[in-house]
């Protein structure tokens, strides 16, 4: 069966691919082919940097009151496509399309933060930093951005970038996941249709060869990398040899810290959620449970039975809780690691292997998993496993808790349940992890916060959206000014001039 391939998306217009080379775009759900995407040649990327550059000056040019305006339409078409679009990441990634929604309205959240602009982009003024002198500050555009983003999430990473990048004046280049390449495109087009210019965002489907493209061209100032730390680390190294401004952000392994006073129901329900959502093919997916003192026996029973109850099957039927794995590749590695698990002393409370979906017989179904007893020498700890399983490491006390996150190499997100303000008091000040909850399992912050962990989990020095966003879509110009009357007398100095 001959199934449609897509085409790029540059120049304000779809552009047939001719590299030649492509890739199977997979209905998760049956295992079906549904589409080709297609893997943009370098010469493809020149083409889209080329349109991204000549409509940097006219871009960078429009009032940001202008941009604004047109990204506040784009909100409005959003929103009025949110169901066709989280149907594409269904249909493509396989996540439920309650879900799915859910993080179509996280990514216009973005937008709707990025059509401040105007106020974003003030800078600042001080009169008189020395005698009849002033100084302010401007944010300027950085220039020709890229996007090179995961399957995880086809709509709302790419919208962590590209709307504030536009907004702050600067043109775009996205290469989405060759996985689930429709939304992009899709956005594309309602940009497009919401009155973009030409030539500001351009999307170039590809694989490894695209993003090569991408990092070795000159025409390329800013490079925003979301995906898995091995790549995000050749992204930052390979960007910032030649010079351009870089945020690369990696995996996960993510604790949620149990302690002995927390609500247990509303703590396993929590966990549940951020556990096994998405089939747990999040970047802030609760992975580890910590447990501590003795809450491990009541909270491993509650887990246990919440998780076995959870309805798996397509992410298109009504009442299913949890979808499929995003590729047959991706369940088969995670098949492994808890097999390795298993080997290495694991306590399998419950294993998803064996699930079978009535009528998802060609799916990349995987059940939930709830592996007890684990210790951080394990593969289960060790490896970012992005899939339905949940690892439970049983510690005496929060001192223990903390050291452990803290030794643990990424640092993305955390949390702790408790009852206890002093407990959690101390969790948020000592823990080496970039986003916290209390009593919250996924703390991913809002459009006008930033998004981003620290160590493995993001190399570069500024966060997604939100005003680290901002900084790093722009250069800071300061200016110094002074208008000295005719009759001032001027003089030679040669000395240092002070404020003074
Ligand atoms: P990935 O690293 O395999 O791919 C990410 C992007 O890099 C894709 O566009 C892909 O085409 C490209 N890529 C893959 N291999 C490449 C190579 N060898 N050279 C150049 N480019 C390459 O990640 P994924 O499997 O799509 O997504 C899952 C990963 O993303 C997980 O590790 C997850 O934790 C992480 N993630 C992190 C965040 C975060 O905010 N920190 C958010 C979402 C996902």
């Amino acid at each position: 069966m001959t199934v449609p391939s897509l085409p790029l998306w540059i120049g304000g217009k779809e552009v047939p691919s001719k590299s030649g080379r492509s890739g199977e775009v997979f209905d998760p759900a049956t295992g079906q082919v549904t589409r080709r995407a297609p893997f943009a040649s370098a010469a493809e990327v020149g083409q889209a940097v080329a349109a991204a550059r000549a409509a940097l000056p006219g871009w960078r040019d429009t009032p940001p009151l202008r941009r604004a305006r047109i990204l506040a339409r784009f909100r409005e078409l959003l929103e009025a496509s949110r169901d066709e679009l989280a149907r594409l990441v269904t249909q493509e990634h396989g996540k439920t399309l309650p879900d799915a929604a859910g993080s179509v309205q996280r990514g216009i959240e973005v937008v709707e933060f990025a059509s401040g602009a105007p106020h974003l982009l003030k800078g600042e003024w001080a009169e008189d930093v020395a005698r009849g002198v002033d100084s302010h500050s401007v944010l300027q555009p950085v220039g020709v951005c890229a996007g090179i983003t995961p399957f995880n999430f086809p709509a709302m990473v790419p919208l962590w970038m590209f709307p504030v990048a536009i907004a702050c004046g600067n043109t775009f280049v996205l290469k989405p996941s060759e996985k689930v390449p429709s939304t992009a495109l899709a956005m594309a087009r309602i940009f497009h249709e919401a009155g973009l210019p030409e030539g500001v965002l351009n999307v170039v489907p590809g694989d490894a060869e695209a993003v090569g493209a991408l990092l070795a061209h000159p025409d390329v100032d800013a490079v925003s990398f979301v995906g898995s730390t091995p790549i995000a680390r050749h992204v930052y190294e390979s960007a910032a040899r030649t010079g351009k401004r870089v945020q690369a952000l990696g995996g996960a392994k993510n604790h949620a810290v149990v302690l002995p006073d927390a609500e247990l129901e509303f703590t396993a329900d929590a966990l549940i959620g951020a556990g096994y959502g998405s089939a747990g093919e999040r970047c802030m997916a609760i992975s580890v449970v910590v447990a501590v003192g003795d809450v491990a026996g009541a909270l491993v029973a509650r887990l246990r039975e919440k998780a076995a109850a959870l309805r798996v099957g397509p992410g298109t039927q009504a009442g299913v809780e949890m979808g499929p794995l995003v590729t047959a590749a991706h369940r088969e590695r995670i098949g492994g690691i808890i097999a390795a698990g298993v080997a290495e002393g694991a306590q399998a409370v419950l294993d998803g292997r064996g699930l079978r979906v009535p009528g998802g017989e060609g799916g990349f179904f995987l059940g939930p998993t709830l592996l007890d007893q684990v210790t951080p020498g394990m593969t289960v700890y060790r490896e970012e496993i992005f899939g339905p399983v949940l690892v439970v490491v049983r510690v005496a006390t929060l001192d223990e808790a903390i050291a452990l996150v803290n030794r643990n190499p990424y640092g993305n997100g955390t949390a702790i349940f408790t009852g206890s303000g002093s407990a959690a008091q101390r969790f948020e000040h000592e823990v080496q992890v970039g986003m916290v909850g209390v009593n919250v399992a996924i703390p991913v912050p809002m459009a006008f916060f930033s998004f981003g962990g620290w160590k493995q989990s993001l190399l570069g020095d500024l966060h997604v959206h939100g005003m680290e966003g901002v900084k790093f879509y722009t250069r800071t110009k300061a200016v110094t000014s002074r208008w000295p009357s005719t009759e001032e007398r001027s003089r030679i100095t040669l000395a240092m001039p002070t404020g003074g």
